[in-house]
């Protein structure tokens, strides 16, 4: 089984740096898919409300037989709870989905800036965390405008900023901003969600490694420090996705990996989204 290694937040909570996805897994699907997932060897699964399987979820967890200290959960508040008393409820409807009593990340899922103020929100995050029901709270989609807020007008730093990172979209001065702040970068989308892998330099870097354009690309992300959870029902390129600590892309390589950035994005842009999908 793959050994994994973990990320010290800035709390001193350790996170494993390659978790699982499962945005996209449909509730039917997400109770086999995160079984396979643990027995494979992921031991943090990134989950949120809008994604309508933290019930399933829960399920895996509870019946894979691991100690819930085992496993890092993380999940994310809806777009449509956000508020001091709002967001303090629906973190309560959470933890009795996933059937917990604590969990190990919770983030607010997008700034909404233009909807309502995400500094109120955040304050209830503080108090989720100060009541110790959450080991770590941050935030998710933050860029560094929404980020500078929070340092200035609340007291505790996020442990994380969760946003889409691929070849295609390398944000490094949002990395740059993150690690000055004592913030671990979360990349989602980490393969783009499939989009980056037939790019020819990424082919090309996999026959030289005599691994995969998906291998590639993770292992360029977990030698640039980021904490990442790709995708999958497909218990073979689960298999494939944590099998990449084997192996170590030269500086040249993790450059010319960087040099594909296009500054494209396949997710909605914090700045203007809305929470409301078109
Ligand atoms: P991803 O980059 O992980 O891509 C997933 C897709 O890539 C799969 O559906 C599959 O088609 C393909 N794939 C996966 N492994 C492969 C392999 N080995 N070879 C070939 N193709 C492969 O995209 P994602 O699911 O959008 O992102 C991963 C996770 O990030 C999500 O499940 C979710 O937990 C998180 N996420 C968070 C946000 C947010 O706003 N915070 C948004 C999107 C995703």
């Amino acid at each position: 089984m793959a050994t994994v290694r973990t990320v010290t937040l800035n709390n001193g909570v350790e996170i494993p740096q390659l978790g699982f996805g499962v945005f996209l897994v449909k509730p039917e699907e997400t109770v086999e898919a995160v079984t396979s997932a643990l027995e494979i060897g992921y031991r943090h699964i990134d989950t949120a409300e809008m994604y309508q399987n933290e019930r399933e979820v829960g399920t895996a967890i509870a019946q894979s037989g691991l100690k819930r200290s085992e496993v890092f959960l993380t999940s994310k508040l809806n777009n449509d709870k956000i508020g001091f008393d709002a967001a303090l409820f629906a973190f309560g409807e959470t933890l009795a989905a996933l059937r917990i009593e604590q969990i190990d990340l919770f983030l607010i899922h997008w700034p909404l800036a233009t909807v309502r103020d995400f500094v109120e929100t955040w304050k209830a995050f503080e108090r989720i965390y100060a009541e110790g029901r959450a080991r770590s709270i941050g935030v998710s989609n933050f860029h560094i405008g929404h980020l500078q807020r929070l340092l200035d007008e609340t007291e505790i730093t996020p442990a994380v900023n969760q946003i889409e990172v691929h070849p295609y979209l390398t944000q490094e001065a949002l990395l740059a901003f993150d690690a000055e702040h004592g913030i671990a970068t979360e990349a989602w989308s980490p393969l783009g969600r499939g989009a980056v892998l037939s790019d020819r330099v990424l082919a090309d870097l996999a026959t030289t490694y005599a691994k995969t354009p998906a291998q590639v690309v993770l292992r360029w992300h977990i030698q640039r420090g980021s904490i990442v959870f790709p995708k999958s029902v497909h218990p073979g390129r689960m298999r494939e996705n944590i099998d990449i600590f084997d192996f170590e892309l030269s500086t040249a390589d993790m450059e010319q990996i960087s040099a594909l950035n296009q500054d494209e994005r396949i997710g909605f842009d914090p700045e203007t989204f809305t929470g409301i999908p078109d």
